[in-house]
């Protein structure tokens, strides 16, 4: 472990650290454009230059490896005046349109401005104009007036998705950043990490395009439930102390958008597109009423009945949620009689159009908490065989179930988030919560537990699954 010395403090470093690692594991922040710790070094934004003591140039940090007694300074004066002639040069053709650009308030290149220069552009010629909207792919437009061509998102679908769908065309102030003709940046399931890894605006998601300023949203930690993988995301929606009252408060309660969570165990900076989508799954419409029979009855009734119906069969069977969280599915086994046999079912399926495991995130099983159910209860369910003949309670926790399978003469009792024509022939349909409402933790295919965080109060028609457990759970030998 060589020990250097950055602006004279001692620090340790790895054998094959650069400076700006060894730096950033150390605390020291040496800023950069292109450097990014995951990807290959480019070295060519220059803004992380650093001077060795005892010479009087700079040189950039992320291309330096750490030595036995290295000692470099970051806050020299060539080091200061090196940088602030890196920002000149770098806001020389850019258009500084942060009062319209979606990177306002999360951008480096304003940071780094008020940072090392903070003076406005010496130059008397007009900027180089350049493409405002260059459509990249469904999912990401590109505004080349912005982007001080730092290669990132290049090295990314180099390096990381391994789509090569992005390079760099012509040279000099011409440069450009342009896709494969190809499609291959549409076909990228990973693609839209180009936009966080963008440092500057000019990658921009579509779907996000003028949605919301950032600083009107607050990140809630959550986990993508779309695969078996379980993502750490934050879930980005409106402050409280912004909150809308005239202009469309829907918006209020509304996922604006989707980010990765950095966690080196599961999922480390990166997300695919698919998680980033959560709006489609969670913003579906909802099942909010409480019904017995079809006719709506209180929330309390439907748990009373469901608790009664429990209670009083002989050979229930329960069908158990892989969306449901830890506490959830242990909420589920305490509750239900010992005599109940319960599957565990898909909640979704992976669709033709859907990828299966692949190597980087994605995995082929659609949904968070397999893992847990599995684990709580042994039999796992194919989706299609019947029933046995005399089963005379089916209880139905989630999406995914064909009601053709639930025998003539059983009770049905389900308990489901959203939307579907079905639940009217339950004879007690629960209303339940979704995740953006709760909080609780999924455990992921490789058995990482990861916690998620409500966003949104619950409406007050629907119940917590863990609070329905509860409510319904049996005493043995207790009166029904
Ligand atoms: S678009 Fe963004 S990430 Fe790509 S080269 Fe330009 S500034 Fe860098
Ligand atoms: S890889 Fe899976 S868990 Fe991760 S963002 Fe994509 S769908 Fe969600």
């Amino acid at each position: 472990m060589p020990e250097i010395f950055i602006d004279g403090k001692p620090i340790r470093a790895e054998r094959d650290q650069t400076v700006i690692e060894a730096a950033r594991m150390n605390g020291i922040e040496i800023p950069a454009f292109c450097w990014h710790p995951e990807l290959s070094i480019a070295g060519n934004c220059r803004v992380c230059a650093v001077q060795v003591e005892g010479r009087s140039w700079v040189e950039i940090a992320c291309n330096m490896p750490v030595s036995e007694g290295l000692r470099v300074l970051t806050d020299s004066e060539p080091v200061r005046a090196y940088r602030k002639s890196i920002m000149q040069l770098m806001t020389l053709n850019h258009p500084v349109d942060c009062g319209i650009c979606d990177k306002a308030g999360e951008c480096t290149l304003q940071d780094y401005h008020y940072q090392y220069n903070g003076e406005p552009s010496m130059s008397r010629d007009p900027k180089v104009r350049s493409t405002k909207f260059h459509p990249l792919s469904e999912r990401i437009v590109l505004d080349n007036e912005r982007c001080i061509l730092c290669s990132r998102c290049v090295r990314f679908t180099r390096e990381v998705s391994k789509s090569n769908a992005l390079g760099i065309v012509q040279r000099g102030d011409t440069s450009l950043v342009r896709a494969s003709e190809d499609g291959a940046l549409d076909a990228d399931p990973y693609s839209d990490n180009v936009v966080d890894l963008c440092p500057v605006g000019a990658l921009l998601s579509r779907p996000f395009l003028y949605q919301a300023r950032v600083w009107y949203l607050k990140p809630t930690p959550s986990v993508c439930p779309s695969c078996a993988r379980g993502c750490t995301v934050d879930v980005w929606h409106r402050k409280a102390e912004w909150k809308l009252n005239a202009l469309d408060p829907g918006k209020n309660v509304k996922i604006e958008r989707v980010t990765p969570r950095e966690n080196p165990e599961v999922n480390g900076p990166w997300m695919c597109n698919k998680g980033r989508d959560l709006a489609a799954v969670f913003e579906r419409p909802r099942a909010l009423q409480a019904m017995e029979h079809g006719r709506p009855v209180a929330l309390d009734a439907a748990m009373n009945a469901a608790r009664r119906l429990v209670a009083a069969a002989m050979r229930p069977v329960a069908f158990v949620s892989t969306w449901g969280s830890n506490e959830e599915l242990a909420a589920m086994k305490r509750a239900l009689p010992g005599r109940c046999t319960t599957f565990v079912k898909s909640d979704r399926v992976r669709q033709p159009d859907e990828r299966g495991d692949d190597e980087l995130l994605i995995r082929a099983d659609k949904n968070p908490n397999r893992a847990t159910a599995c684990a709580l209860f042994p039999l796992e369910d194919d989706g299609q065989g019947s029933l046995i003949a005399d089963t005379d309670v089916v209880l139905v926790w989630g999406e995914g179930f064909d009601y053709a399978r639930v025998p003539a003469g059983a009770k049905l009792i389900v308990l489901d988030a959203y939307e579907q024509s079905t639940h009217a022939r339950a004879d007690v349909f629960i209303p339940l919560s979704i995740q953006t409402e709760r909080s609780g933790h999924y455990t992921n295919f490789q058995g990482v537990v990861s916690a998620f965080s409500a966003c949104f109060p619950k409406p007050g028609s629907v119940a917590h699954a863990e609070a329905v457990f509860d409510a319904i759970a049996v005493t043995e030998g207790a009166p029904a």
